[in-house]
């Protein structure tokens, strides 16, 4: 079974591009790419001690025929060119397509095109919803007018290829999303054009606009069948982890309005991870995904799965990697994902909860086929 599963091609429907760097870099440099953040001691001493960090080291060494250090497999990495490099993990992981959140730095990454030569992969695009806000806030001073845009932007978005939104607000002000009411949402709207006119632009922080003009998108969504993919649990220290339970959503998964729309939330939700299984396993239109909690929670990985398994229906778990700026991210991601799931099936084998069929059945699905669905792929 374990060698049916790895067989499988995975979608990486959550990633972020490559990112333009020099063929050798430094082990910082290197490290960097393996916190979420955090403050200069972390960035300096202790990254290097991670998990994540360790075991990439010792899986790169085994490619790459060197000693697991960073100065070897860093050396060793810098004698491959990017293109031939990206396209060597990205084929040995056997990943499909990405499904790319392009609004993350974004003047540093490769884009769409240069990203599917890279991976040989196919490549979509995932729309940023509060960036979209804070270019439209830019030139308007009017909420109707800049709703009206707003929706025309989501709307050709979906006509150019667009295949899902994603939503930040997590990161912003929390997922306790409030209902406000439109008034209000005029004098912020005119507020922060003046801000942004003042400052030459503007970093949306601004709670009661960022929910109205959410809420406003997540109808759109449902109208346009445009999945909304949420950054909910973990990430770096922009966030307040105890705003980013998912369990502050139920008033929005409860809503009539946005019955239609489907809510993919990303990174199990980590560390919420069985808040996430139940959500998922009462609301139909709710999916969840393991991305950044896998590749990032090493020894935990196993738990990942038994706690979403525990409750939620296998066709509404996806799995993506969330890598971002280098390959490596898309590489351990899919590996470490199949080979953690297959270990947890065997388990529920074990259980008499599923047959040997229908474990491969359920890898297939969570991998690639529930994406496939779910973001109307080829
Ligand atoms: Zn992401």
């Amino acid at each position: 079974m374990r060698n049916q599963i790895a067989a499988i091609p995975v979608i990486d429907h959550h990633a972020h591009a490559l990112m333009h760097l020099p063929p050798q870099l430094t082990p910082a440099r290197f490290a960097a790419f393996f916190s979420e953040g955090g403050d200069d001691v972390i960035r300096r001493e202790h990254v290097q001690n991670n998990l994540f960090f360790r075991r990439t080291l010792h899986d790169l060494a085994r490619l790459l025929g060197c000693v697991a250090t960073p100065e070897a497999v860093l050396a060793a990495r810098a004698d491959v060119p990017l293109d031939e490099y990206a396209r060597r993990l990205v084929r040995d992981a056997n990943v499909e397509a990405f499904l790319l959140d392009y609004h993350f730095q974004s003047d540093d990454n490769y884009s769409v095109q240069e990203m599917t030569g890279l991976t040989g992969a196919a490549v979509y695009r995932v729309l940023r919803l509060e960036t979209v806000l804070e270019e439209l806030l830019a030139v308007h001073d009017n909420l109707d007018a800049l709703l009206d845009v707003f929706a025309r932007r989501i709307q050709e978005a979906a006509q150019e290829g667009v295949v899902a939104l994603k939503s930040i607000i997590a990161y912003r002000t929390g997922l306790r999303i409030g209902d406000p009411d439109r008034k209000q949402a005029e004098a912020h709207c005119l507020a922060l054009h003046e801000q942004a006119t003042r400052q030459g632009g503007i970093r949306l922080t601004d709670k009661l606009f960022l929910d109205f003009c959410l809420r406003r998108a997540l109808e759109w969504a449902g109208d346009l069948q445009l999945p909304v993919q949420f950054h909910t649990g973990f990430g770096d220290t922009d966030l307040d982890i105890r705003e980013v339970n998912p369990l502050h959503m139920r008033p929005l998964l409860e809503d009539d309005r946005y019955r239609k729309t489907q809510f993919v939330l990303l990174h199990a939700s980590y560390p919420y991870v069985r808040e996430l299984g139940y959500l998922t396993s009462v609301y139909g239109h709710v999916y969840a995904d393991v991305s950044l909690a896998i590749p990032f929670a090493v020894s935990d990985f196993t738990a990942i799965w038994r706690q979403i398994l525990a409750l939620a229906p296998f066709s509404k778990i996806l799995y993506a990697s969330d890598g971002f700026s280098i390959p490596e991210h898309y590489w351990t991601g899919a590996h470490w994902a199949r080979e953690s799931l297959a270990h947890v099936l065997e388990e529920l084998i074990d259980l008499g909860a599923l047959d040997q069929k229908e474990a491969v059945e359920a890898a297939r699905a969570i991998l690639c086929e529930n994406a496939r669905r779910l973001y109307r792929l080829p």
